[in-house]
């Protein structure tokens, strides 16, 4: 399984959209690794999460092939993790000879609707047939083509289901935890014995611990990272990935290779791809 982090800030971009901070500015200064676009992953070259305002920037700067993705899974309806405006153009006279010609986008209802509020005034019914929808329910595994997939309940708004997935592939399994707080009993008892090659954290408060919140920082994925610990969700040798960083909390290279070497975490950055 090949993962590619193709963003890796929070919802507002580092730099920020219309944020002229010590950190938004010194990051434009810098410009390279310190420039971070809204969240989202890619796994192998069939297999998405997430779809962030940036997804058609991330095809052109890192070589994706957007039409080659069979299954987009999205955590849930918030802006920076679903911009369901492109779709209109997925097919058409605005796309040919698509890799794959349809698409499944899986995700809560909320997700679903703003699907259809964000295409209702553009899309066409040629393009709406290549582009199906599955609703996900927590704790309920789906097969998605080679994937198995499980939603798990998130602690991030009181709005709608946001999920956390289990991902599975030919006995490789990823734990993607974005958007969230600190994770609820019931998930860690699913996770049992679940024994993941890679844990991907919500790292939006980056060196600080905030507890109960929508979001973590570094004392909350590793609170989440010795519960995993105690039922056996992971090994050893799991890595661990920390995302979805916030320009309120200066993460800057410096900060974050402090972090990276304090608690054996990899911090992740727009473009980086690791192979399980
Ligand atoms: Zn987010
Ligand atoms: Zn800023
Ligand atoms: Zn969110």
């Amino acid at each position: 399984m090949k993962i590619t982090y193709l963003g890796t800030a929070a919802a507002e971009g580092i730099p920020a959209v219309f944020c002229n901070c010590a950190t938004c500015k010194e990051a434009r200064k810098r410009g390279g690794r310190e420039l971070r676009t809204r969240s989202q992953v890619l796994i192998d070259d069939s297999f998405c999460v997430d779809y962030p305002p940036e997804a058609y920037m991330h095809s052109v700067r890192f070589g994706v092939d957007l039409s080659a993705i069979e299954y987009l899974l999205v955590t849930h309806s918030h802006m920076d993790h679903f911009y369901a405006h492109d779709f209109i153009l997925r097919g058409y006279k605005y796309a040919h000879d698509m890799t794959r010609p349809n698409l499944t986008i899986c995700g809560n209802e909320e997700v679903k609707k703003v699907f259809e509020e964000c295409t209702r005034r553009e899309m066409r019914e040629v393009v709406l047939q290549t582009i199906g929808f599955r609703e996900l329910r927590e704790y309920c595994p789906v097969l998605l083509g080679e994937y198995k997939v499980t939603p798990l309940p998130a602690r991030h708004s009181v709005w709608e289901n946001c999920f956390v997935y289990l991902i599975e592939k030919e006995g490789k399994k990823v734990l993607y935890l974005n958007d969230t707080g600190r994770l609820g009993a019931g998930v860690y008892e699913h996770l049992r014995y679940e024994k993941v090659d890679l844990v991907s954290f919500d790292c939006t408060f980056v060196g600080e611990t905030v507890g109960e919140a929508r979001h973590m920082g570094i004392g909350d994925c590793m609170a989440v990272k010795a519960e995993l610990e105690k039922v056996q969700a992971v090994r050893p040798d799991t890595k661990y990935v920390v995302t979805h960083f916030s320009h309120n909390q200066a993460p800057l290279q410096e900060t974050l290779e402090k972090i990276e070497k304090e608690y054996g975490v990899i911090a992740a950055y727009d473009g980086m791809s690791l192979e399980l």
